[in-house]
């Protein structure tokens, strides 16, 4: 036996602390009428967590709290404590109940003004544990175990949709169905996951497409800064050589004519003098003197003019070679930025079209598009250098004018010179030994100026290369960083490597020009975005693989409580209908009766047509959330009744009597209870409409079922009250309150009238 007591509080018609201790396997409560026994068995319904105030004839939670007598105050709260006899009981040694006491309290509270609290000994509770543990021992506040007054034959009455959830309720399915739809609610928050995860996705990946081009651009441009790199330490290194080479050969082929023109000024300073002492000195030495210094005036002019014309045209020769490389830049970028920024432009339209989002992405390329060509820089440098060639043209120009007019004047200085030497040499006389000198002087100083003259080109051209290393190594550290600087300076420098450092010279503006094409994109955070960008999406694609896994091992779970509780309706059914078929032809005395299987349409949540297994599943499927999906048609699951009485033509349940019906419905009732016993069942004057053949038959039926249910029957029935152990009477005397008592038989009939 499992149950041990009921203690009243407060509730409904028992204001005093009442209690009913069941010590029998069946107790029978007896009363007049209206003295409190159905009270007693909502009482039941109450503590075992019952929330329809309606099954407990209440509109309002007050109603269930005793409301006062014509003597008795009403009460502030009611309670009521249900003890189980929880010990390990029968041969597996299990407990009743799943948890570690052998006497578990169930109690309810309810107070006028607050909501219900529920304790297991003693201890605060939620609702839900309360469920919990019962569902476990096939109780619950569903109630197919507690019959109230009038309720018997509910299940006739029922629809078959209704009926099945009885019967579900009755052989203990509904824990396998709080499963499936926990299950249920998991996989469709796994699948809410799954969509919010795969539209993450879908909307970054445009993004992911993008960083990959930046990121493919951004290695080309760091693969030709390498390559720039290699080829500049190349070219610098060896330019550098070459520049140091040439300067030393110069410095040294230029010291002997400054050596030798250094002396020639020393010889002529001596001559003049001695020219200027002589007591001969006449006008033809003074000719002779001031033609020297003319001659030697024009010939510093013409150089001086002709040095210059040599720096005008090396400078000519770097501004051309500058203004090749500006030209050519321009080009490429008309030619290869411009047409691969259209291009992309015409590439991401087609691949965005349609997509609002790429409204600003293709402003931001119209934009850099019009920025490139109004960047059109090296244009700009181009047209400022053609302009500075013109400037040194004019200069130029001027240079050579004054050549042309230095060597008319050289050339009138040298024809009187020529005559002053030929009259100089006719004569043979010792005295004009320092003017024949002079003549001599100036003879080797003209030879020796024109060496120096050719020398100083070549340094004014070695000063310009000089100026272009500098200015290219300038560039080249702006480009690459100032390691550039770092080349190796060492080492001979063969002439003839002239033509492959121009070569190389070629190959580095070209690489420059390609760089400049790749654009400005700054490598760290390209490859810092993309690298986060492209982890955010292998941690979603996990999460989705995660997810996949999960919703999978869900659907099978579903599937398998599905199949169960397929298999274990169907071996229910087939089990009740055993003992219906008994029980029927037992109380009717013969006859037979079953419980058939329906399939109806219904409106259900959408999805795609389903086989007849699956129907089945999902008739089994009731109280599954309603989805917000459209609704489809499915066929549903219910239970359906067959009576075939003895002796009459009767077939459908509406052509019963009242005692007939009552009979089905006990017969029902009690064949369900049989199959899967309840640790306890109440019924409340289920014998009301029965004469006294059936009475009898339904107490041998009452005994029956009390071998495996503890039975609390609320009867006016002497047969009944004569099948029980224990009696309780309840009786309302003039305070309005019901009271309880223990009795014996012979007083329950008197009490129960
Ligand atoms: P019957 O044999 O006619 O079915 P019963 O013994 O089953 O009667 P109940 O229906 O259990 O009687 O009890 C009804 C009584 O309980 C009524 O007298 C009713 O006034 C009383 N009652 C119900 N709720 C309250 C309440 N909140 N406070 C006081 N009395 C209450």
């Amino acid at each position: 036996m499992y149950l041990k007591s009921l203690e009243l509080s407060g509730f409904k018609s028992f204001a005093k602390k009442s209690t009913l201790e069941f010590n029998d396997r069946v107790t029978a409560i007896v009363g007049p009428n209206g003295s409190g026994k159905s009270n007693v068995a909502e009482a039941f319904r109450f503590v075992l967590g019952e929330q329809s105030i309606k099954s407990m004839r209440g509109t309002r939670t007050e109603d269930l709290i005793f409301n006062g007598g014509e003597s008795s105050p009403r009460a502030n709260r009611a309670s009521v404590k249900l003890v189980f006899d929880n010990a390990p009981h029968g041969g597996t040694g299990g407990r009743l109940l799943n948890i570690d006491f052998d006497e578990v309290a169930i109690e309810r509270v309810i107070h006028r003004d607050s909501l219900s609290e529920y304790f297991i000994n003693g201890s605060h509770v939620r609702l839900r544990d309360i469920v919990e543990l019962l569902s476990g021992a096939h109780i619950g506040a569903s109630g197919h175990h507690i019959i109230s007054q009038g309720e018997a034959d509910r299940i006739l009455n029922a629809n078959v949709r209704e009926r099945r959830e009885m019967v579900e309720d009755a052989l203990g399915l509904k824990i396998y169905q709080y499963k499936r739809e926990e299950s249920e609610r998991k996989l469709g928050r796994t699948r809410e996951n799954m969509d919010k995860v795969e539209s993450l996705r879908k909307e970054i990946a445009p993004h992911i497409k993008f960083l990959k081009k930046q990121v493919e651009r951004v290695e080309k441009t760091i693969a030709l800064r390498e390559e720039l790199r290699n080829i500049y330490k190349e070219y610098l290194a060896r330019e550098s050589r070459y520049l140091d080479q040439a300067e030393k050969t110069l410095a040294l082929e230029g010291a002997a004519p400054k050596r030798d023109l250094e002396r020639l000024d020393r010889e002529l300073a001596q001559a003049k003098k001695v020219l200027e002492a002589s007591h001969h000195r006449d006008a033809r030495s003074a000719e002779l003197i001031s033609l020297e210094a003319k001659l030697k005036s024009a010939r510093e002019a013409r150089d001086e003019a002709s040095r210059s014309v040599g720096r005008i045209e090396g400078e000519v020769g770097s501004l051309e070679k500058m203004l090749g490389r500006e030209k050519a830049s321009a080009a490429a970028l008309a030619a290869t930025v411009e047409y691969s920024k259209v291009k992309t432009l015409v590439d991401k339209v087609d691949e965005l079209l349609g997509d609002m989002t790429a409204v600003p992405k293709i402003r931001e390329l119209l934009r850099g598009f019009l920025a490139s060509i109004k960047d059109s820089k090296s244009e700009n440098r181009a047209s400022e250098i053609e302009k500075e060639l013109v400037l040194l043209q004019s200069r130029k120009k001027e240079a050579d004018h004054e050549i042309k007019t230095r060597e008319s004047e050289l050339s009138t200085l040298s024809d009187k010179y020529t005559a002053l030497q030929k009259e100089i040499e006719k004569e043979k006389d010792s005295s004009r030994d320092a003017e024949k000198a002079m003549f001599r002087i100036m003879a080797e100083e003209n030879e020796v100026r024109g060496r120096l003259s050719v020398i100083r080109l070549r340094e004014d051209k070695l000063k310009l290369e000089r100026e272009d290393f500098k200015r290219e190594l300038g560039e080249g550290a702006g480009l690459i960083g100032r390691e550039i600087t770092s080349y190796e300076t060492a080492g001979e420098y063969p002439a003839e490597e002239r033509r492959a450092q121009e070569e190389r010279r070629r190959e580095i503006e070209k690489i420059k020009v390609r760089l400049e094409d790749q654009g400005g994109v700054s490598p760290d955070d390209v490859m810092k975005e993309f690298k986060e960008t492209s982890e955010r999406d292998e941690f979603l694609a996990r999460e989705l693989v995660d997810l996949e896994r999960s919703a999978e091992s869900l659907t099978n779970l579903i599937k398998e409580l599905e199949e169960k509780l397929d298999t274990l309706f169907s071996e229910g059914i087939a089990k009740i209908n055993k003992q219906f078929k008994e029980f029927f032809a037992l109380m009717f005395g013969g006859g037979e009766a079953s419980l058939t299987v329906t399939r109806e349409k219904k409106r259900k949540r959408g999805g795609a047509a389903l086989s007849d297994e699956e129907m089945a599943q999902i008739g089994l499927a009731e109280g599954i959330e309603a989805s917000e999906e459209p609704e489809e048609e499915e066929t549903e699951l219910g239970v359906g009744i067959h009576v075939n009485l003895p002796r009459k033509k009767i077939k459908a349940l509406e052509m019963l009597s009242g005692g007939e019906r009552a009979l089905t419905s006990i017969a029902l009732l009690f064949a369900i209870s049989q199959v899967n016993p309840p640790p306890f069942i109440i019924l409340d004057e289920t014998d009301a409409a029965l004469d006294e053949a059936n009475s009898k038959k339904y107490g041998d039926m009452v005994e029956n079922l009390s071998k495996h249910s503890q039975l609390i029957v609320i009867t006016h029935n002497r047969e009944t009250m004569s099948r029980a152990g224990v009696l309780y009477g309840v009786t309302m005397g003039r305070e309005g309150f019901s009271k309880l008592l223990s009795i014996a038989f012979n007083e329950a009939v008197a009490v129960a009238k």
